[in-house]
């Protein structure tokens, strides 16, 4: 299983489907992308290989800002509603997460009482967290710490929202998760082979760290806010 993000210049389908294609040693059972542009989020996402998943994407949908995900199951069987990404009731945000959210039964019970999900994973809960928060009245941001500060269990997260195509929020713990770097775009990846095809610079992320990412600008920050400077490696691997 894995994740890739790519936020720049650059038509961003072909970068996040050759990212899963080096991610597809690590295993998984489906795979599925999200791309941005001003018209909205364009989800694709199919049980199998990415082989199949690449022949579903509209080619002709242009966006230069996107998440990736591919899925080895733990909550919900293989399908195609249960791969990822997973959106938000208003589908205002987008989002793929690698790893188990152990207390997703319980935050559902807690936070979404009502609400009817979309699919049987333990990722869904999270999206629609972050969806009720920001109804409430949070920022995203904030909305988005809030909810990372409530799971008990491993996440690698990248989340959308579409009314701000200029970011993508990222987040970790316990699962692994890397922010790349390059010149006039910024990439995610939970392996730096995914994204050596754009960029060999990379910033190590640490448990319960949150990083706002830009074409121009990738800023760490604590779950309460704080901003963490970190210096980047080159990453020495065979693409
Ligand atoms: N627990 C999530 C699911 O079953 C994510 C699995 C993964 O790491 O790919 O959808």
């Amino acid at each position: 299983c894995g994740i890739v993000g790519y936020i720049g210049q650059n038509d961003t389908k072909e970068i996040l489907l050759k990212g899963l294609e080096k991610l597809e040693y690590r295993g998984y059972d489906s795979a599925g992308i999200a791309i941005m542009n001003e018209n909205g989020v364009h989800v694709f996402k199919e049980k199998g290989r990415i082989a199949v998943l690449r022949e579903t994407v509209d080619f002709n949908v242009e966006s230069s800002v996107g998440i990736g995900h591919t899925r080895w199951a733990t909550h919900g069987v293989p399908s195609q509603v249960n791969a990822h990404p997973h959106q938000s009731e208003s589908e205002r945000f987008t989002l793929v997460h690698n790893g188990v959210i152990e207390n997703y039964s319980k935050l559902k019970r807690e936070y979404l009482k009502d609400m009817e999900l979309k699919s049987e994973t333990d990722t869904e809960v999270v999206v629609q967290i972050i969806e009720k928060f920001v109804n409430e009245g949070k920022e995203v941001e904030e909305a988005f710490r809030h909810t990372l500060g409530l799971l008990k269990g491993s996440y690698a997260i990248a989340l959308l929202d579409k009314q701000n195509t200029e970011k993508i929020y990222v987040a970790k713990n316990k699962s692994p998760l890397l922010v790349g770097l390059g010149d006039n775009f910024n990439v995610v990846a939970s392996d730096a082979m995914a994204m050596l095809q754009v960029t060999d610079q990379y910033v190590e992320l640490m448990d319960k760290e949150i990083v706002l990412v830009t074409k121009d600008s990738v800023t760490i920050k604590t779950l309460s806010g704080d901003i963490v400077e970190r210096g980047s490696y080159t990453a020495e691997l065979d693409a």
